[in-house]
């Protein structure tokens, strides 16, 4: 259907992000047989590619610059608009600044609060970086807040104690107020810049460059600006997309958290991992689903029920309201289904805040203060907040090892890496937060497993290495998935769709599941999957053409959702944020291993892959699963 006319040497472009030294290219020209609509190729080489400008893509990139290799990033949206700016409580590393700590007490925290599902050789290895890691971002000067005597100030988080659980709470999370991730990109992005990263920036990458033996050669993507398509070649290829939290309707994160690079991975035939798992943030504020951070209660905030109880000591009597997300999301849950809940509907939770100085306030959360004014009509010196449970962050991802190398089965290796794609940061599945993320762990997995690529990437290739050549049919089923979309004319709107997705994934796929609702969300989903093929775009342009763009987005969501609902289906058991009224407990003779859902042929395929229960070396042995209580 499609032909490719190679034309000139000629670059048809000027842009505002990159020198054209770096598109060492030709122009070639596809157009349809059949419509004549033509598109214009622009090819570029690079020692590597980082998808995605979010932490763990800047800080790939960072490593990569370093490294002496020829790097560019691609990302859809301007670096610092990324979802990583929104994170408000902090980094976790055992840097010691408060009270005695310890990295093997990290890895405990981290374990358990995976519920044993987390792979142990690389929790060991994030939790032993950690505090080097922050300390490398204090000297790439991050404006961390401040002790008396001048240290990093950390604060409680859920989930984290000292001396392996026998210790009490823990000070562990490093934050920059309550705006630590705002604080950590705009560093991380003046740190890129200062390498001479090349960034392609409002770059929409539409699918990996797959060879035909298996490996990946680089990514296809659309200059949303101007239409053109651009195939980026290189030995590496870094996905550090980020999370798909809007397949929920009410999510914490950015409308652009789409998934888009497990979609890439997906549709390249690669399996995703674990996509069951997916957190819910105890406090996201009643209606809006803007987050509130774990950092509130761990400066003291309290949750309470209708009756002015502080239910949490029922539930967790130890952590009480730092009690891990999955366990805290549950028991507000539960309160509210027995009648306890707030407000005129006794339908959310209120989150105290106003017993707290005004000046611890001031200084530690002035974020969410401000959140609370504008978004809850509250003043949180005075009043409550009220909070509910909200989807907040996805734990599956892209499966890889701790190197950053993504993996998947092939024979009887479970463990075999897919030469030349990594992936690093939400986006990914390393998998080190398991079945349930702790806290201020993943702005910690960004920086570590993005550097974790970058030093790999520098242990097994060298600076301008010669790549083989594209094959030729490399790009064809992109562009012609593409010039379908764009020309889609069914009866439904992209919105229409997508709302139906949202509201499926809400109400089936939701803190607590059963057979009956999640066999249900399995049609519902596949149902509205099969109505994607009735989209109707209204904008047939290649300029800015939104329409188009969430349309892809939105095609991108349903594969995440379609797995994350048939996966979740298939698990027999509780585990983490995986909660089961049917199957209440943990089941580990049987489900203690790593769902893989394949994406063929518009439907789902499901295997798994072991857990590694092993660690790195003898530094520390390996925590064997017990219950978990908090
Ligand atoms: C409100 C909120 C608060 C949080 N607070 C904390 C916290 O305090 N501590 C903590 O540890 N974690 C926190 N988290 C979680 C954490 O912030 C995220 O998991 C993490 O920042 C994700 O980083 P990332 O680099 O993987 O992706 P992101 O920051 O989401 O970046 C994704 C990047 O990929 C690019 N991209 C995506 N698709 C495409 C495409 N098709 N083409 C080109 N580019 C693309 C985007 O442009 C973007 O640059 C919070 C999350 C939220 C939502």
């Amino acid at each position: 259907m499609w032909r490719c006319v190679s034309r000139s040497l000629r670059i048809p472009y000027s842009k505002r992000s990159v020198s054209n030294d770096t598109v060492r290219s030709h122009f070639s020209r596809f157009f349809s047989t059949g419509s004549g609509r033509e598109y214009t190729i622009v090819d570029h080489t690079y020692d590597a590619v980082v998808v995605g400008a979010g932490g763990a893509g800047l800080r790939a990139a960072i490593g990569l610059s370093e490294h002496g290799f020829k790097t560019a990033c691609i990302t859809k949206l301007f670096p610092t608009r990324s979802h990583t700016v929104a994170a408000q409580g902090g980094i976790n590393a055992a840097l010691g600044n408060m009270t005695e700590d310890d990295w093997r007490w990290h890895m405990y925290d981290t374990v358990k609060g995976s519920d044993w599902l987390g792979d142990q050789d690389a929790i060991q290895y994030m939790c032993r970086e950690a505090p080097k890691a922050v300390i490398e971002l204090e000297n790439y000067g991050l404006p961390f807040s401040r002790t008396e005597d001048g240290k990093i100030y950390q604060r409680a988080f859920g989930g984290q104690s000292l001396d392996f659980g026998k210790g009490g709470q823990a000070y562990r999370c490093a934050c920059a107020a309550d705006r630590t991730g705002h604080a950590l990109l705009h560093t991380l992005y003046g740190q890129a810049m200062k390498h001479n990263t090349q960034f392609f920036v409002e770059y929409f990458a539409l699918d990996l460059l797959m060879n035909s033996d298996g490996s990946c050669q680089g990514v296809m993507a659309l200059n949303m600006e101007d239409g053109t398509l651009h195939r980026f070649c290189a030995a590496s290829t870094i996905l550090a997309t980020g999370g798909y939290g809007r397949a929920y309707f009410s999510a914490t994160s950015a409308h652009t958290c789409t998934g888009d690079g497990n979609a890439m991975v997906a549709r390249a035939g690669l399996p995703l991992q674990d996509l069951e798992f997916v957190q819910f943030h105890p406090t996201g504020i009643y209606g809006a689903g803007c987050l509130i951070t774990e950092g509130s209660r761990g400066e003291g905030g309290i949750l309470r029920n209708s009756e002015g109880e502080r239910f949490m000591e029922r539930y967790a009597p130890t952590a009480k309201d730092l009690a891990s997300r999955d366990v805290v999301s549950r028991s507000m849950t539960m309160e509210i289904r027995e009648g306890r809940g707030v407000g005129p509907l006794k339908d959310h939770i209120y989150l105290h805040l106003n017993h707290l100085p005004p000046e611890v306030l001031k200084e530690r959360l002035p974020g969410i203060s401000e959140t609370a004014a504008i978004f809850a009509g509250v003043d949180v010196t005075k009043e409550p907040i009220p909070v509910l449970p909200t989807v907040h962050y996805n734990m599956g991802g892209i499966p890889t090892n701790h190197h950053g190398e993504v993996v998947t089965i092939r024979g009887n290796d479970p463990d075999s890496v897919v030469p030349g794609l990594m992936a690093a940061g939400e986006a990914a599945c390393a998998s080190v937060h398991g079945a349930n993320r702790l806290g201020a762990n993943s702005l910690l997995d960004i920086v570590v497993f993005g550097r974790a690529c970058a030093n790999r990437v520098a242990e097994i290739h060298r600076p301008g290495e010669k790549l083989k050549p594209l094959e030729k049919d490399a790009s064809e089923k992109t562009v012609a998935w593409l010039d379908k979309l764009r020309n889609s004319n069914g009866s439904l709107p992209t919105s229409k769709i997508r709302l139906n997705m949202q509201r499926v994934m809400q109400n089936n796929a939701a803190v607590f599941r059963t057979q009956e609702t999640l066999e249900e969300g399995c049609q519902l989903i596949d149902k509205t999957l099969d109505s994607f093929h009735d989209v109707k775009l209204k904008d047939r342009s290649l300029i800015w053409n939104s329409d188009l763009i969430e349309t892809i987005e939105l095609e991108n969501l349903l594969i995440n959702a379609c797995i994350t609902m048939h996966s979740a289906e298939a698990r027999k058991e509780s585990r983490g944020a995986h909660a089961r009224e049917d199957f209440t407990k943990r089941d580990d003779k049987n489900w203690m291993k790593h769902t893989l859902g394949y994406w063929e042929n518009e439907k789902v395929r499901l295997d798994y892959r072991p857990v590694h229960m092993n660690t790195l070396d003898d530094e520390i042995e390996s925590f064997l699963p017990k219950a978990r209580v908090y």
